[in-house]
């Protein structure tokens, strides 16, 4: 059966999905939904001889129908190979009551390398398809991780190139000696002296100027977004909900057809929404337990039924969950308002002009599949803190919020069913928190001498991906100020006015 894509704001065009891909976003500003979400007719006993890579072919040929078996099996196997440190690529671990689903194991030691290592596949699968001749230049700025992450992922595909700016002054050490010793022919990283903010307005500046576009396409290239709410990302994302389940099975903890729990700690909603339409999909996740940090946001939402960004925005200690605009909520705001866009387009509007929302009590009912709760950050250090001296197992920050947050949810439900927590960073990504909330004191050292103090006090090797930072050669040390990035875009394309 064909799943075309359409948008979540009115337009009533539907695209293929290799056309959502390369276009991102639909030109009504609304994100791409399938028309319906496909039921996944293999059995578990199936699923659970499959490993990682099968997984994932039975998943996403039935979202992205337009790619053919041999398109779709060389994106899978070109992104989910060794670059993973484990050839489980998801592996699960028992601690604390719960099942840890590990998706840390890519070249960022992070979660976004499960979308991200094959992302540049499928699209450059999509630009063949649909008769795209020009290079694909992937624009990005970054405050941080996905920067990273991007630059992992298209690191030397042919067809693309991948430009990232980032707040020279904005980022953590670790963070900045990740990016500039990028390696790949393909991969320029630029610091620029301004914020993140000015990197990102002049970057989506860069996306609607015509006329760059025309130069562009002159010399053979053309812009695309690698952002999270690209269909491409999501996709990839439902595999290790499925994976996650029938791994269980295999391991005899669940019988075929039992109900498990997911809880996701959650920041753009795009990870916990790949375990909904896992669920849609017919695997049988019970509860989703959406966790947020002190930016409770969603918590809020799930409670009241307001989303209501006018708040103060909080830096804490999982970063990657400090956003007050949850992109992804969109696509299940769509779907309890009876995949009306009208109804849909409303919402975003009023949220973009009057900063909040309320649902009706109609849509409120479609939520009871959903728990929210959230974790202060004495609660995540404390976390941390436990689960190592009970499990003798080291958490990150994010993950520790979700563990914190399924404590809540036993508490007050005292459902026991048999839990999944997203595991979305390596605790070596996190390491100064990581160190501080296991040894309850500050610490003067470095980044990396407390890398080495973790390994000792945990006995869990320090990943590659740290260890080869260490001593990397610093490759990208352009540094402009915000207004020269367009012309910084050309030279580094060889674009001659
Ligand atoms: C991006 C990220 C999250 C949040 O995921 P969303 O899909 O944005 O909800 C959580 N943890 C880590 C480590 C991340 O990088």
């Amino acid at each position: 059966m064909q799943v075309l894509y359409k948008s979540t704001r009115g337009k009533k065009e539907t695209v293929t999905a290799s056309m959502a891909i390369l276009k991102g976003l639909s030109e009504d500003g609304g994100l791409f939904v399938p028309t319906s979400i496909p039921k996944l007719d293999v059995s578990v006993e199936e699923l659970a001889k499959m490993n990682y890579q099968e997984t994932a072919y039975e998943v996403m040929k039935r979202f992205l129908t337009d790619f053919t078996e041999d398109e779709l099996k060389s994106c899978i196997n070109n992104a989910y190979d060794d670059k993973f440190d484990t050839k489980e690529i998801a592996p699960l671990h028992q601690a604390d009551g719960a099942y840890f689903l590990e998706l840390y194991h890519g070249a960022t030691i992070a979660f976004k390398d499960m979308a991200l290592s094959i992302l540049p596949h499928l699209m450059t699968t999509a630009a063949k398809k649909n008769q795209v001749k020009n290079e694909i230049v992937i624009l990005t700025a970054t405050s941080g991780d996905t920067g990273k992450a991007a630059l992992a992922g298209f690191a030397d595909v042919p067809g693309t190139k991948i430009i990232v700016f980032y707040p020279k002054h904005g980022v953590s050490p670790i963070q900045e000696k990740q990016m500039v010793t990028q390696k790949g022919n393909n991969t320029y990283v630029v610091g620029i002296t301004g914020n993140f903010d000015d990197a990102q307005t002049a970057v989506k500046k860069m996306f609607n100027d015509k006329q760059l576009a025309e130069e562009l396409d002159r010399a053979g290239y053309q812009f695309s977004s690698a952002n999270s709410i690209n269909i491409g990302r999501l996709v990839p994302q439902i595999v290790y909900y499925v994976y996650a389940y029938a791994a269980l099975v295999r391991q005899g903890a669940i019988q075929a057809g039992d109900e498990i729990n997911a809880v996701v700690p959650t920041g753009n909603f795009g990870n916990i929404l790949a375990c909904y339409y896992a669920k849609q999909m017919g695997i049988p996740y019970k509860k989703l337990i959406c966790a947020s940090n002190e930016n409770r946001v969603l918590y809020d939402f799930f409670r009241t039924g307001t989303y209501d960004r006018k708040r103060e925005f909080i830096l804490t200690t999982s970063p990657s969950m400090d956003i007050l605009i949850s992109s992804n909520l969109e696509r299940l705001i769509y779907r309890i308002a009876g995949e009306n866009a009208a109804k849909c387009a409303e919402f975003m509007q009023s949220l973009s002009t009057g900063g909040e929302y309320t649902i009706t009590d109609e849509m409120k009912a479609q939520l009871k599949d959903f728990y929210g709760n959230y974790c202060s950050e004495e609660e995540t250090a404390q976390t941390i803190s436990s689960v190592f001296k009970d499990s003798s197992y080291v958490i990150d920050s994010h993950t520790a919020v979700a563990a914190g947050v399924y404590k809540k949810y036993i508490k007050d439900t005292n459902d026991r069913t048999p839990a999944v927590i997203a595991s979305t960073a390596s605790p070596y990504k996190f390491t100064r928190c990581v160190m501080e909330a296991l040894t309850g004191e500050k610490s003067a050292l470095d980044d990396f001498a407390l890398a080495d103090a973790l390994a000792n006090l945990s006995g869990v090797k320090i990943p590659k991906a740290v260890e080869e930072i260490r001593t990397a050669p610093v490759l990208h040390d352009r540094v402009v100020n915000a207004p020269e990035m367009p012309e910084t875009v050309k030279e580094l394309l060889g674009i001659h006015a």
